[in-house]
């Protein structure tokens, strides 16, 4: 197969606000607006954004968990939605996920080599001998004794749950993990080892990942390329380097100026940037950042900027900083004006 093995196009997902369903009047939250990205087999794709912008929608439309209000996701070229039971069990195999909270993901009432053998079982028959040594290969393979086996997932610290969590993953040898948030909820020196197992894995078995996270520090371990989204939308897209060294985007600038330096007794900054996220059932006309941008012109407050491409190869959504071809806006505060950072 040459195309990428993860392919999203133009994926857009609308709630309906309330109960009721989707018709022209009813009111909806714009939770995931015109999404396009692909992912190379192989690769870290990470997702990036504060709380709200769409980042775990995307994560349950990929593994159509729900269906999207338009647009469509490919794998090898073929569109999920088309898949019928029979060959989305055979997609299921290939796609799997990792959660935030593993407590919350894994039956408390099985152990733990029950827990990671069932994906397996529930496409073949084990024998007690084949479950014990799959069981045993796993937890080899995330770093833990086969002699864990026999636990329980209350009998565990929050890092070998998350071990368990991507121990059961593998189980089916997928070609693609969506990793949503997966080690936001562990202390800074365990996220480090799950994020390093997990960089051993892609090298071992060639995984991809779908990495989201609100994290940058995160992000930066982990991300081959990082796509950044505000308001469902992203609104750059670039290698990790690229980002990191010279963001773009004013969104992104302003979210790496505020990113803490790792150490644990530092506290996250909540918001980045001056302002309130504007609500996505009501998003701001034309860019959904203008309100917020330093950088704001007329046109930000019209037209919706589309991910334009920049000479090093990255996207950008920014009329000011990534201008299509032929469009001369003019800043009304100078390109290399700090953001307003708090
Ligand atoms: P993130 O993972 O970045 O925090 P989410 O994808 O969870 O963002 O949410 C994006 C937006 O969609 C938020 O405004 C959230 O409140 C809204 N949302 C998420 N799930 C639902 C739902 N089932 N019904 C209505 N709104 C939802």
């Amino acid at each position: 197969m040459n195309g990428p093995l993860l392919k999203v196009e133009n994926l857009t997902k609308h709630y309906p606000l309330g109960a009721g369903f989707l018709n022209k009047t009813t009111p909806v939250v714009r939770a995931v607006e015109n999404l396009s990205f692909s992912v190379e087999a192989g690769e870290t794709l990470c997702i990036v954004g504060e709380s709200g912008c769409g980042k775990s929608t995307v994560a349950r439309l990929l593994m159509r968990l729900m269906d999207p209000t338009g647009g469509r996701v490919l794998i090898d070229e073929t569109d999920i939605a088309s898949l019928k039971k029979h060959a989305l069990r055979a997609f299921r195999r290939r796609m799997q996920m990792v959660f935030q909270d593993p407590f919350s993901s894994l039956n408390p009432r099985l152990t733990a080599g029950q827990i990671i053998t069932e994906p397996v079982e529930n496409f073949e028959r084990l024998s007690r001998k084949q479950r014990q040594a799959l069981a045993a290969d796993l937890l080899r393979k995330v770093g833990m004794a086969p002699e864990m086996m026999h636990r329980f997932p209350s009998e565990m610290s929050g890092g070998q749950r998350q071990r368990l969590g991507i121990a059961r993953a593998l189980a089916l040898e997928p070609s693609l993990i969506i990793a949503d948030e997966a080690v936001s909820a562990l202390d800074v020196s365990v996220q480090a080892q799950i994020l390093n197992l997990l960089m051993d894995l892609q090298e071992q078995m060639g995984i991809a990942f779908v990495f989201i996270s609100h994290d940058l520090g995160v992000v930066e371990h982990i991300g081959h390329r990082v796509a950044v989204m505000y308001l469902g939308r992203i609104v750059e897209l670039a290698t990790r380097e690229a980002l990191f060294a010279t963001p773009v985007h004013p969104y992104t600038e302003a979210l790496i100026a505020a990113a803490p330096v790792p150490d644990p007794t530092r506290v996250r900054l909540e918001a980045p940037v001056e302002g309130e996220v504007p609500s996505p059932v009501n998003p701001p006309t034309g860019c959904a950042f203008h309100p917020r941008c330093p950088l704001a012109v007329e046109r930000c407050r019209i037209d919706i900027p589309s991910l334009t491409p920049m000479s090093d190869g990255r996207l950008v959504a920014c009329h000011v900083r990534a201008p299509a071809a032929g469009v001369n806006a003019q800043p009304v505060v100078a390109a290399n004006s700090s953001l307003a950072v708090r």
